[in-house]
């Protein structure tokens, strides 16, 4: 059994209204009062954060967002969100270098470093996400691939820092696609990942990093997930927007 505490995290994309995120809570927040055995996570819209914040004040539900920007400090950067802002509305965690965002809106190691950055000089735990493409795995590449995002993306972290980050391994192929990985694909890319953290920060810290699987996992696949020691939690889209369905997954 790993010493690592679960981490059940749910990532809405762009759903939700702040009513519908209310509406959520009431749901969900019974449904997981007694769920001892796992942090977990949600990380709304940032125009949902304020509500999901209230919502969840004084439960064991920690929430974060989905993203933020490299600069710390206020200033003239139209449309974007700070980490110090972040914190400021509730926030306890930050999704950082989804796939989406590295598809749809440029993100790049480089980005994916800085804003790790910012969101720990501000406080927030950084979600930091990596994983292949389909083409990727299909040519052999997945370990290369997750080396490159690692040894850019995350090894120039100072130890201290390191050892305040969580990793999401997230297969891009299984990101919404219902084709979730099998549990011992899944822990045979976490285990490379963790080699590359042993290598880079000790056995110690590797031993210690929680590192999460993310794609289609849903409350009928969990549990396999869940039963390798080196799958230390998920984040999960989809299946997260509903309040049943992410309680069950949070209670595997
Ligand atoms: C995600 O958005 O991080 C994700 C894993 O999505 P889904 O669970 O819908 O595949």
């Amino acid at each position: 059994m790993s010493a690592r505490r679960p981490l059940m995290a749910g990532n809405w994309k762009m759903y939700k209204t702040p009513a519908q995120t209310a509406e959520f809570f009431e749901k969900f927040l019974p449904l997981v009062a007694e769920s001892s055995h796992a942090d977990v996570l949600i990380c709304p819209p940032f125009l949902n954060l304020t509500a999901a914040a209230g919502a969840a004040a004084g439960s064991k539900v920690a929430v974060g967002a989905q993203n933020c920007h490299w600069e710390t400090k206020e200033g003239a950067f139209t449309g974007e969100v700070s980490a110090p802002m972040l914190k400021a509305a509730g926030c306890a965690a930050v999704i950082i270098g989804h796939s989406e965002r590295r598809q749809f809106f440029g993100e790049t190691d480089a980005t994916v470093l800085k804003r790790t950055q910012a969101a720990l000089a501000s406080g927030l735990l950084p979600v930091v996400c990596v994983g292949e493409r389909l083409e990727e795995r299909e040519s052999g590449r997945t370990g290369d691939v997750l080396r490159a995002q690692f040894t850019d993306g995350i090894a120039p972290l100072e130890a201290a820092g390191f050892a305040k980050i969580v990793i999401a391994y997230e297969p891009v192929w299984a990101i919404g696609t219902g084709k979730v990985a099998t549990p011992e694909m899944a822990a045979e890319a976490h285990r490379s990942l963790r080699a590359l953290v042993e290598a880079r920060y000790g056995k110690e810290a590797a031993a210690a990093v929680r590192i999460l699987y993310g794609g289609s996992v849903k409350p009928d696949n969990v549990k396999g997930l869940m039963a390798q020691v080196e799958i230390d939690g998920t984040l999960v889209g989809g299946a997260s927007l509903d309040p049943v369905g992410f309680a069950s997954i949070v209670n595997f």
